[in-house]
């Protein structure tokens, strides 16, 4: 019997991990469908996979961490977060995963010698990102524009600013996990702060993909080295595709069909 998966996420027509998911199960004949799902309310999101009969998922903004929430047992670095982005129906239970943090470890490899870096935002992807990098002992700033959600990295070890708080200071890499550019057209911070982040970094990345974000766009005409969130998209896709088929097919094979559906 055919194997259903999905995405849920608040937008969810933007993502492109149908066509990635697909394409792998497409072209090596593993009997599989990949849906998207949009989900208003977080706290259905269990309920809602259960009545689906789905054998797994992905799950993109707003709802990562209460996909943690929704789990009977978390694995690997998720434990450690409280973020999840992939969830495995292992007969009947619920197990949670997260493989954004080393999709993006994937995504920034050819950006050489980053020992410190300044991530904008503080929701489920910075939390994980930024727990990835201290396991490196790369040295992270954290800002975002409430304070409500700093205290998880003030606990961890980095060093954290609100827009008002903010102090120029030198960085290999600034990262933008907020979502401001996804559906609007808004800088991750006021202007003169992200003026002053891009004029003091050597490399930047944006987590949304498929479009130059206002983010970028100011990079780009700063002539910085920059990146969007393609090749953390297909990084954290290609580990939730191994999840997904409980490692029946083999990694380059998921990678080189998922990598080639991004032509399309
Ligand atoms: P969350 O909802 O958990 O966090 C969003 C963060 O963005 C919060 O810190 C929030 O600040 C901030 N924010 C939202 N809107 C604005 C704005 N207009 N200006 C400034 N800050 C803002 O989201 P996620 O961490 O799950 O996802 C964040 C982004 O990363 C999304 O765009 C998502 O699509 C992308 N992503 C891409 C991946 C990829 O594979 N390429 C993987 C994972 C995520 P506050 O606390 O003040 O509300």
């Amino acid at each position: 019997m055919k194997k259903i998966f999905a995405i849920f996420g608040d937008p969810v027509s933007h993502s492109r991990s149908p066509i990635m998911h697909n394409a792998v199960f497409k072209n090596l004949n593993y009997p599989a469908c990949y849906v998207r799902i949009h989900l208003k309310d977080g706290s259905k999101l269990r309920e809602t996979f259960f009545r689906l009969g789905l054998s797994g998922a992905n799950i993109t903004v707003p709802h990562k961490e209460e996909a943690f929430k929704a789990c009977d047992e978390i694995r690997g670095f998720a434990q450690k977060v409280g973020v999840v982005n992939t969830i495995v129906n292992e007969n009947g239970k619920l197990v949670g995963y997260n493989t954004d943090a080393d999709g993006f470890m994937f995504a920034i490899e050819e950006f050489e010698n980053v020992k410190n870096i300044l991530i904008l935002g503080a929701g489920g992807t910075a939390k994980a990102l930024a727990s990835r990098f201290l396991q490196d002992a790369i040295q992270v700033d954290i800002i975002n524009r409430s304070e409500g959600r700093l205290s998880f990295f003030k606990e961890i070890g980095c060093q954290t600013f609100t827009w008002d708080s903010y102090k120029t200071k030198k960085y290999d890499l600034v990262v933008n996990t907020t979502s401001a550019g996804l559906k609007d057209e808004e800088l991750p911070a006021p202007k003169e702060i992200i003026d002053s982040v891009l004029n003091n970094t050597n490399f930047v990345a944006d987590a949304i993909y498929g479009k130059l974000t206002p983010f970028l766009h100011l990079a780009k005409e700063k002539n910085i080295t920059y990146k969007d969130g393609a090749d953390m998209l297909l990084g954290q896709g290609v580990l939730a595709n191994e999840l997904f088929v409980e490692k029946k097919l083999k990694k380059e094979d998921i990678n080189t069909f998922m990598k080639k559906s991004f032509k399309f």
